[in-house]
């Protein structure tokens, strides 16, 4: 079922809308909302939550202090990968744990190199390599702007994304480059500078993003879109458009209308 909706999205859109990049950086976008927001607490990290008769009490620790916020409603917008390492105090429906505990998330990498040449323009390749080789794909990641320096990345997900996780940053990268090197012999001279990011491993995200293993849609799908008593599910696991900020964005919307509109 999961394969049939991507295949709807990606293949039977007549209109295909076109690539979109925030510049700058995406991570303009939180720090506008928390700008326009009256009470952001950074840095708190939410370790329980418990539904009560009329309300959900939510409680961070910030540095070495607890702050518990009793609250007529609440949204869980982090990955369910987070929430799963936190207390519910056995107060979620036993479907919402369960969807919690066990739905299935992505183990996406990315190696992004920077050259300080773009050697591929010369040699007439776009930047894309899809292989049987551990790394699986790479990309051009710069091609939107003219400049002398580029990027490619190399994206790895599943079985293979697993692997890669497991290993060093230092190692990652080793296995990018060489894969790169092999294809481009010299390209490796003119790299300027590297990164690495393994989602499985970061401690906010435990996965990249939602990825239905088999059974899941039947299991969980729809108590993505059910509040737990005053509890709210949003994120980019909740909503249709799964796996994208605009869905992030579209649950959130969902979540509050719910909200304004409950008893
Ligand atoms: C490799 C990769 C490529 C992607 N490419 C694209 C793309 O091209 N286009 C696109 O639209 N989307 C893309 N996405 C998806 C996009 O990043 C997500 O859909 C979007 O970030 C989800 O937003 P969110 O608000 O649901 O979750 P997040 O952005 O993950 O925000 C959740 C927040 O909750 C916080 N948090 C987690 N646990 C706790 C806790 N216990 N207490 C307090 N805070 C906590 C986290 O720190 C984070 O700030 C990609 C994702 C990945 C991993």
């Amino acid at each position: 079922l999961d394969l049939c909706r991507n295949a709807k999205m990606y293949y039977f859109e007549t209109d295909h809308s076109p690539s979109m990049r925030v510049l700058g950086g995406n991570d303009q976008i939180p720090r506008a909302l928390a700008d326009a927001l009256p009470d952001v607490r950074f840095n708190a990290i939410v370790e329980s939550v418990r539904l009560t008769s009329d309300g959900v009490a939510v409680t961070y620790r910030q540095e070495d202090s607890h702050v518990t916020i009793d609250s007529d409603f609440a949204i869980l917008a982090i990955p369910l990968t987070t929430a799963r390492s936190m207390d519910f105090n056995s107060s979620l429906p036993s479907v919402h744990q369960k969807l919690v505990d066990e739905i299935s998330y992505g183990a996406v990498t990315k190696v992004l190199i920077e050259y300080r040449k773009r050697f591929w323009d010369e040699r007439g390749w776009s930047g894309r390599l899809t292989t049987d080789a551990p790394i699986v794909m790479t990309w051009h990641a710069t091609s939107h702007f003219e400049h002398e320096r580029g990027i490619i990345t190399a994206y790895t997900g599943g079985g293979p994304g697993v692997k890669l996780s497991a290993l060093s940053d230092e190692e990652r990268i080793e296995m990018a480059v060489t894969e790169i090197e092999k294809h481009f012999p010299g390209s490796s001279k003119s790299i300027e500078n590297v990164a690495t990011i393994a989602w499985l491993n970061e401690p906010f995200t435990r996965g990249s993003y939602m990825a239905l293993a088999p059974g899941d849609v039947l299991k969980h799908w729809k108590t993505l879109f059910q509040p737990a008593g005053r509890l709210f599910f949003a994120g980019e696991h909740a909503t249709p458009v799964q796996g994208f900020m605009e869905g992030a964005v579209e649950s959130g919307q969902r979540a509050a209308r719910e909200i304004l509109g409950a008893p």
